[in-house]
């Protein structure tokens, strides 16, 4: 069975002391995958916030790549293996209320310059997309697919948020039938391939996750020959020490009790598998 951290929201405000404070006891026992936004705005409002008080609000968007303290950092991890690296949006502005990646607008250039500022930054290729706030419109699942990745979400899809064809449509009833069994209680547990790409679900950790429902998704994906996503932020696991308790409580809990039975993985490694 594999298992993948994803972590989102990591971006050109990132403190390597906070990286380092949440993940560097662990960073050789499992890697994380860094979802990484490539040109955040100041303007982003998050409940703990991304931007410094003093930028908030600036209407101006601040390329990861340009953070030399935090690059040089993140590729010393990834020369280690101790993280990979996946997209989380362009900006991870939401406007009127609507994440990023769910407005009407034409995604294509931006996801390609986000790709390309990633790759350039951190010498890898970027093969995985995780939406901000897990939600995409029709038009950015399209960019996301035509730059040739593969996605990460949450729990699923609607047929309107897919450009469709015959495997993204049977794909979308395959997770229909899921959730009406097990009323949205647990993810799908197999790579979903919608022909043109395959999307992965996550476990989510947010702050009324507590170290028996991670123990009971795990089961069951374990009990269904399954692999395990876990979607955390490390600024909450930053700031939040009862998230944290939890998170380590269970990833402590896969060592102690599945070591056997587990291979840690990257985000990327979920498609291949399956
Ligand atoms: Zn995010």
């Amino acid at each position: 069975m594999l298992v993948a951290i994803r972590d989102d929201d990591i971006c050109y405000f990132t403190k390597p002391e906070q990286l380092q404070f949440v993940y560097g006891q662990y960073w050789d026992t499992y890697p994380v995958t860094l979802s990484v936004i490539p040109f955040v705005d100041g303007r982003n409002k998050t409940k703990l916030t991304l931007v410094p008080p003093q930028i908030l609000g600036t209407p101006k968007q601040y390329p990861v790549g340009q953070n030399e303290k935090l690059l040089t950092y993140l590729k010393e991890q990834l020369e280690n293996k101790h993280i990979g690296i996946s997209m989380h949006g362009y900006c991870h502005l939401t406007e009127n209320g609507i994440p990023e990646f769910e407005s009407d607008q034409d995604f294509s250039k931006k996801v390609l310059d986000g790709k390309r500022h990633l790759e350039e930054a951190f010498g890898v290729e970027i093969k995985v997309f995780t939406p901000p706030n897990n939600s995409m419109s029709r038009k950015g699942a399209k960019a996301v697919i035509d730059a040739g990745m593969n996605v990460v979400m949450a729990y699923g899809f609607y047929p309107w948020e897919r450009p469709i064809n015959y495997k993204t449509f049977m794909s979308f009833l395959t997770l229909c039938m899921h959730h009406l069994k097990y009323k949205r209680a647990y993810p799908y547990p197999k790579a979903l391939d919608c022909g043109t790409h395959k999307e992965h679900a996550c476990v989510v950790l947010h702050e009324k996750t507590t170290l028996e429902h991670l123990k009971q998704q795990f089961e069951f994906l374990r009990n269904k020959n399954a692999n395990m996503c876990i979607a955390v932020h490390y600024v909450g696991l930053y700031h939040l020490s009862a998230l944290r308790k939890v998170f380590n409580g269970f990833m402590d809990y896969l060592l102690s009790n599945h070591k056997q039975d587990i291979q840690f993985v990257t985000a990327d490694k979920l498609f291949e598998a399956q």
